[in-house]
């Protein structure tokens, strides 16, 4: 999906200033943000936060419905563009048809993980198919790319069929990395993983991880117990490095929950609108090479054909110019 703020902010991410070396535990709430248009959408975004940027590579974390979509067009974003992440499409209800500028079109269910990597430069679009189920529910998580590979050529992988983890009433989906030994087929570039973690009614179960990577868990449903607490529904619970395992347990409804993590992500990025760069200048060249694509010009981002209707025109930029931190630790 994309990030259709209206007046996004360059946002710096990645870095070591907020990595925790050790475990912790720090509950974020999420932030409303409207989709736009007149049937304004709203999701559910934690990812980045003031005080947490990224978790590892990931560093946007979209939760959108349960959407009720009977009789409406549902989803519809518009081709747009994206450069140096990869997205995550991940959905828990519903359908989505992707279409992309490299030809790409692809059918995304629920338990299939829909992977693009947009390096140099690609456009895509999301719609409801005409078809669509009633409901509509899902994540939409973009991880960044290291330097050493942000400018490869662009590409599109879906995985219909992910590994799964079962355990005491705990029944994990392996989108991305490894958990326990079973290792997704997804590309990551670096370090990373993502579960999905389903918990059965009064499961109580550990699941073990990289104490070399940084944690976060997103609840999705119902209520669920992490690391000792319940965790609110839509919050995400940074829980640091050097974790060998993480005690989940669900009351007698069940839960349901996003696990993210992967080695702390050194680089730093600049984040502005569907691009993720290193600086100002370069957001502003991804931003002008759009405007010209968008007036018909051959770029990097390529057309997506067969979406009826205009792209998006890309938002102005902010005045104020940023540029990313200095480590510190
Ligand atoms: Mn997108």
């Amino acid at each position: 999906m994309s990030n259709l703020e209206r007046d996004p902010r360059e946002t710096v991410a990645g870095g070591l200033a907020t990595v925790v070396a050790e475990p912790t535990r720090r509950v974020l709430g999420p932030r409303e943000v409207p989709l736009g248009g007149a049937r304004a959408m709203h999701v559910r975004r934690t990812l980045p936060h003031r005080d947490l940027p990224t978790v590892g590579a990931w560093c946007f974390v979209d939760e959108y419905g349960p959407a009720d979509v009977t009789g409406s067009a549902g989803m519809n974003v518009p081709p747009h563009p994206h450069t140096g992440l990869q997205t995550v499409t991940w959905l828990l209800d519903g359908a989505v048809h992707h279409q992309d500028s490299l030809g790409n079109e692809q059918l995304v269910r629920p338990g299939q993980l829909s992977l693009m990597t947009a390096g140099h430069g690609i456009t895509h679009a999301e719609t409801s198919p005409p078809d669509h189920p009633p409901l509509l529910r899902g994540v939409q998580l973009w991880v960044a790319l290291p330097d050493s590979d942000r400018h490869v050529a662009a590409h599109f992988a879906h995985h219909a069929n992910l590994p799964v983890v079962s355990d005491d009433g705990l029944r994990a989906t392996v989108i991305i990395g490894s958990v326990a030994g079973e290792r997704s087929p997804a590309h990551a570039y670096t370090p990373l993983v993502g579960a999905d973690v389903e918990l059965g009614p009064d499961a109580s179960s550990r699941l073990p991880l990289d104490p070399g990577f940084e944690h976060a868990v997103l609840a999705l449903d119902g209520d669920a117990v992490v690391d000792g607490a319940p965790l609110p529904r839509a919050s995400l619970v940074y829980l640091g490095c050097g974790r060998h395992d993480l005690d989940l347990a669900a009351d007698g409804r069940g839960g349901r929950l996003l696990l993210l993590g992967g080695a702390p992500f050194e680089e730093e990025l600049l984040m502005w609108w569907n691009f993720v760069g290193r600086d100002h200048d370069e957001i502003v060249a991804f931003r002008s090479e759009w405007e010209t694509s968008r007036a018909g010009a051959a770029t990097r981002f390529g057309t997506v054909t067969g979406y009826d209707g205009a792209p998006l025109a890309a938002p102005e930029m902010p005045s104020v110019r940023l540029r990313p931190r200095r480590h510190r630790r």
